[in-house]
């Protein structure tokens, strides 16, 4: 077990310019602790919530406050469509994040479309694109309306991008719209199985139907965005409720298309860090281009004496993740050519 990091002596004197948290995999519902569906994890679906204000009292305790924190997706358990809990769950959790005393960013993830439609989600308190920063003059890099992805700048030079990697799915969207056709249609073409939750037999097995895709007008947007990044010598943070490298992920977890993803990603040099929730039980790989892929270790298989959430420490030439209970610590260097 690697010594817990601490941000403040690890800089080489240097202080850090600002922080985030982030936290992935709440799934919070009022039920008595089950498995997941393999039958070999916990899932504490009533003490995520205690986690959860767990986290948001160390944040709010830090003696530079973060500017934001990031929530990964899947913020309530899909069981709660079952019991018909769903909006109160959601109210219960939002209510605790109404304690943290910085803004905080939401991404959807599946479990997200179990409870609610898009259309409830794009009216919701978890529709934050309201913090969004607009390039002026340059309209290329306005996200469209059909897809739920934005970006924001915390502090100069570093740029977020919040991506939809639900825009080509199943879940959540009118079966009888054009594109949910099309997105069953695509899915089926790589899933031959019955229970489309099912990768068994699967050569490209991310093609389940929990997961989902980046549209390529996300991705032509997407690019847009990194060009004007590299332009202005930005750092780029990538946020996402699924993973896109395979190294640093279960295959079974990555998003349909990350191979398209990557390919826009690695056709830039701003991008620094791609986070992502979803597989619960963490993950973390450098690809060959400096881009650190981190995903998070779910909040909903942690146990009730430990934790999972972390502050990253943005410096001028690397990031450290700080790390809660299972989270662990991580040194996350900047290219050369970025600083
Ligand atoms: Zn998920």
């Amino acid at each position: 077990m690697a010594e817990k990091l601490n941000p403040d002596t690890q800089t080489d004197g240097s202080e850090h310019l600002f922080s985030f948290g982030v936290i992935a995999d709440i799934q919070y519902a009022d039920l008595e602790d089950g498995y997941n569906f393999r039958g070999n994890r916990r899932r504490y679906y009533r003490h995520s919530l205690l986690h959860l204000q767990g986290a948001i009292e160390d944040w709010n305790k830090e003696g530079s406050m973060p500017c934001c924190v990031l929530q990964l997706g899947d913020i309530i358990d899909g069981y709660n469509a079952q019991h018909r809990a769903s909006e109160a769950s959601l109210e219960r959790v939002m209510n605790t994040f109404h304690m943290l005393k910085v803004p905080v960013h939401h991404t959807w993830g599946n479990h997200e479309f179990y409870n609610f439609s898009r259309d409830f989600l794009t009216n919701s308190k978890l529709n934050t694109k309201f913090l969004e920063d607009r390039i002026v003059h340059h309209p290329e890099t306005m996200p469209s309306e059909s897809y739920y992805a934005y970006h924001f700048v915390p502090f100069p030079t570093f740029r977020f991008i919040l991506l939809d990697a639900y825009d080509l799915s199943v879940l959540g969207i009118d079966q009888s719209s054009p594109k949910y056709q099309q997105c069953m249609k695509m899915l089926r073409e790589h899933n031959p199985n019955v229970e489309l939750n099912s990768p068994q037999g699967l050569c490209e097995p991310q093609f389940v139907q929990f997961n989902g895709g980046f549209s390529q007008e996300q991705l032509n947007w997407l690019n847009e965005v990194l060009t004007f990044s590299d332009t202005n010598q930005e750092k780029v943070v990538i946020v996402s409720h699924l993973p896109i490298y395979p190294e640093a992920s279960d295959s079974v977890c990555l998003a349909w298309n990350y191979t398209d993803a990557l390919a826009v990603i690695w056709s830039h040099k701003c991008v620094v860090c791609f986070l992502a929730g979803h597989t619960h039980d963490g993950g973390y790989s450098e690809d060959p281009f400096g881009v650190h892929h981190v995903n998070l270790e779910g909040v909903i298989e942690t146990a009730p004496d430990s934790q999972a959430f972390g502050t990253v420490y943005v410096y001028p030439d690397k990031m450290i993740l700080k790390g809660r209970g299972r989270v662990p610590d991580r040194i996350m260097n900047f290219k050369k050519e970025h600083f």
